[in-house]
């Protein structure tokens, strides 16, 4: 049997807004389970300015830096670890494009576009680069043990084989 293609992982967050509506949050939950993601480790959160400003540091001095940083302050909100082959690719091809109201037009399926209210309020994160999903899940899971997963990931595949 040929190998099975080596899994990734990715960090989501579903943002403040979508975690307050219980009902839409869980219809996500059912999104993620449907389009094959594992979730691997999940928690809740809720945000201090200082803690948003780091998170988002790359996005200071632009002009929704202020807004951004409110609404992920605005309240608790899910934390993930996301596994799948490409986690990092198909997870942002499934939230959609940043701007809700763009991915109505372009992506008409997405998460974004079924679920995100503005261009502040698009209700999803997902890491965009393989380093940057290292750094975020550090972020958010700082216990995460990657070596433990990295290995159980070779074993698999060696079993398996
Ligand atoms: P992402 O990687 O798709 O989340 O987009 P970015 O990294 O560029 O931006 C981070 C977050 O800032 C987005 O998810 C939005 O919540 C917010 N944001 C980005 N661009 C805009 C914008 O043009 N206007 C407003 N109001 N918010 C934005
Ligand atoms: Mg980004």
């Amino acid at each position: 049997m040929p190998p099975r293609p080596l899994a990734q992982l990715t960090l989501a967050l579903i943002k403040p807004d979508l975690t307050a509506n219980r009902l839409k949050a869980n219809r996500v939950l059912g999104h993620i389970q449907q389009n094959d993601f594992t979730i691997v480790e999940r928690k809740t959160l809720l945000w201090s300015k200082t803690d948003a400003e780091a998170f988002y540091g790359e996005h200071r001095g632009k002009f929704f830096f202020e807004r951004l940083c409110g609404y992920m302050t605005s309240g608790h909100f899910h934390a993930l670890i996301l596994e799948k082959p490409n986690a990092i690719s198909d997870w942002r091809a499934l939230i959609g494009p940043t701007h809700p109201p763009r991915a109505r037009i372009h992506a008409s399926d997405s998460l974004r576009s079924l679920y995100g209210m503005t261009d502040t309020r698009n209700s999803f994160h997902g890491s965009d680069a393989v380093e940057t999903a290292k750094k975020e899940i550090r972020f958010f899971f700082p216990e995460f043990d990657f070596e433990r997963w990295e290995q159980e990931q070779r074993k698999g595949n060696t079993l398996e084989s």
